[in-house]
């Protein structure tokens, strides 16, 4: 557990607490939650109950109506969770017009001591002993102890260790219950009020919920059963076709910590046992690819720059700069889904409408911004841009490493091309060979013509 665990201030434990708190800032569950069980632990050994605390805040240039929606949908489940294990639950809704507030410190104040999620948020200033535990790892980012630059460095200190940490977190068992009321503190989310507590929240009502993901716990574990059930067999085989709906879906649910990797590795791997299935393709993405994601967010001095790509790629992004480019795109046609490809318009819908773009074409929908802008400063503003705007997985360690894949992180150069230079490119016609382009583009136009998915 310590190689989970990093202490972020030098505050001391509050003599006057009445409560542990887990201000649960991404992993919002209790099951297999290491950030959750380090606080109980702590709560036990101090006698003193647990409170969970959450936040949405507007207070943020891209929130909207989808990611309030998202979180909001399982605010409900996860109360009733934590009320179930004998702690008590808070949960604030400030409007876009407020960025800490009274609120939140009055709930800091009761705190002995804070433990929080080790995530890409940053560490605010507390008066009392401020706690992260990385609940997003299966292998905690502390036990690489090091920045990694591709899959295969990172691939072999993961295996060697993996065993160690691929288990089932104990169930959290309290000694005290908590009485105390945070009246006036709460906002209590019923299902039917989201749309009305959204309305008085003064977020982007532009950018509507998914058509296709709802949040929550119950969500997340209805896409894995429905992946173990429909999809694992497949994977393999499938994984880049998007018409085939062969992977897990589950990158939403993993951003917003409604499931973990954990959970996820270890319900894969026993169903691989039971029906003697391949797993490897899949772990490789949810570990080495994800975990290899978490630990350049963990280790690079920057998440959002082109400063941190290997040497080989800036120099020839640099000596590329002036190529001809055939099509240049704006990001406002880039997000209209206005190109002159309806391939990769298809894609940008589907980011649009989902919130999430299957991973194949997502990788074409990076490659082809990066080929039809100005520069690659533009190109990279905006793969970032649209995800902070759509993507219910976006800002998370995966996106700004994906969209740096784009420019060449975590790769090797290859032939040099035009605009390109030495970083990877890729080409409408070979995903016409390796797929089928016409059945996505179909299914797409399907879900932007109704606004909701087939039914069955
Ligand atoms: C330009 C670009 C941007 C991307 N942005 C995001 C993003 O914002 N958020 C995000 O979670 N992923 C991102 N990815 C990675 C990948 O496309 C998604 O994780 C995957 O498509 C999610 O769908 P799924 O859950 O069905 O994946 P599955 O194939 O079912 O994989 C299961 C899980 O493994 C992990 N995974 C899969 N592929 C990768 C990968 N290449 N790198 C790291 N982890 C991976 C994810 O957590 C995923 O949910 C991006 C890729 C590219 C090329």
């Amino acid at each position: 557990m310590e190689l989970r665990v990093r202490l972020l201030n030098d505050a001391g434990v509050s003599r006057h607490g009445r409560y542990v708190l887990y201000w649960c800032r991404w992993n919002r569950r209790v099951e297999a939650n290491h950030a959750l069980a380090y606080a109980a632990g702590i709560a036990n050994r101090m006698n003193l109950p647990l409170v969970v605390y959450q936040r949405l805040t507007a207070y943020y240039p891209t929130a909207c109506d989808r990611f309030h929606t998202f979180e909001l949908e399982g605010v409900s489940g996860f109360a009733a969770a934590v009320r179930a294990l004998g702690a008590g639950f808070v949960f604030q809704l400030p409007d876009s017009g407020r960025a800490g507030g009274e609120d939140r410190r009055e709930v800091f104040a009761g705190a002995a001591v804070v433990v929080t999620d080790d995530c890409l948020r940053g560490t605010p200033r507390l008066d009392t002993q401020l706690i992260a535990v990385d609940a997003s790892c299966i292998v905690p980012a502390g036990a690489i102890g090091q920045r990694c630059y591709a899959a295969y460095s990172i691939r072999p200190r993961i295996h060697k260790v993996l065993e160690r940490y691929l288990r089932p977190v104990p169930r959290v068992e309290l000694r005290r219950e908590c009485r105390e009321s945070f009246a006036g503190l709460h906002t209590e989310v019923a299902p039917g009020d989201i749309p009305a507590l959204i309305g008085g929240c003064g977020v982007d009502r532009s950018v509507p919920p998914s058509t296709t993901f709802r949040g929550g716990r119950a969500e997340a574990e209805r896409h894995l059963a429905r992946f173990l059930d429909e999809r694992l067999h497949r994977y393999a085989r499938d994984k880049n076709e998007p018409s085939a709906h062969a992977t897990s879906d589950l990158s939403p649910y993993l951003h917003y910590g409604y499931i973990s990797a954990l959970e996820v590795a270890l319900a894969v791997s026993e169903r691989a046992r039971e029906r003697k299935l391949m797993a490897g393709e899949f772990l490789e993405e949810l570990i080495v690819r994800r975990e290899l994601a978490w630990n350049f967010a963990r280790y690079a001095p920057r998440l959002d720059s082109l400063e941190v790509l290997p040497e080989w790629a800036r120099k020839t992004i640099h000596d590329h700069r002036r190529d001809r480019r055939e099509y240049v795109y704006t990001r406002e046609q880039f997000d209209a889904a206005a190109t002159h490809d309806d391939l990769w318009n298809a894609t940008q819908k589907e980011l649009r409408l989902r919130g999430k773009i299957h991973g194949y074409y997502r990788m074409y929908w990076g490659k082809k911004i990066l080929e039809w802008s100005a520069g690659a400063t533009e190109a990279h503003a905006t793969m970032l841009g649209l995800h902070d705007r759509y993507a219910l997985d976006g800002d998370d360690p995966n996106t700004y490493t994906n969209i740096l894949w784009c420019f060449g992180l975590h790769d090797r150069p290859w032939p040099e091309r035009p605009v390109f230079g030495t970083i990877r490119s890729m080409v409408r016609s070979g995903m016409e060979r390796k797929t089928d382009t016409k059945a996505y583009i179909r299914e797409i136009d399907f879900l932007d013509r109704m606004g909701k998915e087939p039914a069955g």
